[in-house]
């Protein structure tokens, strides 16, 4: 492990550079980051790690710490699920067989909802391609991109409330490990397995999934997120405040792509320095 170094607060552990779906790349958020006030920031983009070493270089350059992450797709039953990686280690085999198989599973399914919206309307793979970095983990949000660049639609927000919806025509889903899978898969690397945005549109988990994940070493839930809401919330809380779970609150930044903006909720102090203590597949990189 890295020899020891120190973080400062204020912490906002989650962030989408344009190795997913946020329009910038990993020094511009660090850059974000650091112009919002933060000291430590994670990224976490969906399904891949390869924006880590940018980010690491640019957050220490700036005299901030990167807490390396991920955000790990996976799905139960019809919903998805988010999983929050945090210091794992990123060339362990399970990680790597499984977001490779999402991250393949991600360009067919782009594709086919290319052709299938390619019938209806002026949009081809290539211009999907014009809005996704070399590399990048592919998603919906780069269709809705598209789909703006074409004048199809107005916004991200208007494509995925109509066209990209789960209940359109176009929709394909794509491959994504139960969550008990993916945090295990977290948790066995050496992470911090934490679930994002628990208590958003579609509620809660049912209670034998959520007693699966904490049992597969599910360590907490990011309880700080523009899209939580009541009742869900109230009854997480008493649920970590009864095992002494840990407990996060991120921006889910993603650029231009979403209104959400660096610092808007932020993690204590003692819970990032929980994070850190619980983690053994990598360490933070400190300026
Ligand atoms: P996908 O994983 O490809 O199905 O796409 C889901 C991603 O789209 C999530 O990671 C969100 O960041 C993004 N997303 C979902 N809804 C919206 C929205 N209304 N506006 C912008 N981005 C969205
Ligand atoms: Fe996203
Ligand atoms: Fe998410
Ligand atoms: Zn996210």
């Amino acid at each position: 492990m890295a020899p020891h170094g120190t973080f400062r607060g204020p912490s906002d552990l989650h962030l989408h550079s344009d190795h997913s779906d946020g329009t910038e790349p990993p020094a511009a958020v660090m850059a974000a980051a650091h112009r919002a006030g933060l000291r430590t920031a994670a990224l976490t983009d969906h399904d891949t790690t390869s924006g880590w070493a940018e980010a690491g270089e640019a957050a220490t350059s700036l005299g901030m710490t990167l807490l390396p992450g991920m955000e790990l797709s996976a799905r139960h039953e019809w919903r998805s699920v988010h999983v929050l990686g945090y210091l794992f280690d990123p060339d362990d085999a399970g990680v790597r067989a499984l977001t490779d198989r999402i991250r393949t599973s991600r360009l067919t399914r782009a594709r086919e909802m290319a052709e299938r919206i390619g019938r209806d309307l002026d949009l081809t793979w290539e211009d999907i391609e014009a809005q996704t970095a070399e590399g990048a983990t592919v998603g919906r949000p780069h269709l809705a991109d598209a789909l703006v660049a074409k004048g199809l639609v107005r916004d991200r927000g208007e494509a995925f409330a109509g066209i990209l919806h789960p209940g359109s025509d176009y929709y394909v889903a794509l491959y994504a490990p139960d969550p008990v899978t993916a945090v295990a898969t977290i948790a066995d690397a050496g992470g911090v397995p934490i679930i994002a945005h628990p208590a958003g549109r579609a509620g809660l988990l049912p209670d034998r999934v959520t007693t699966a994940m904490l049992d597969a070493g599910l360590a907490g839930f990011e309880l700080g997120h523009r899209e939580n809401a009541e009742p869900a919330l109230a009854r997480l809380r008493a649920l970590v405040a009864r095992r002494d779970l840990i407990v996060t609150g991120s921006s889910d930044y993603h650029g231009a792509g979403k209104p959400n903006q660096p610092g808007e909720f932020t993690t204590s102090d003692d819970m990032v320095a929980r994070i850190i203590a619980r983690a053994t597949g990598s360490a933070p990189v400190f300026p």
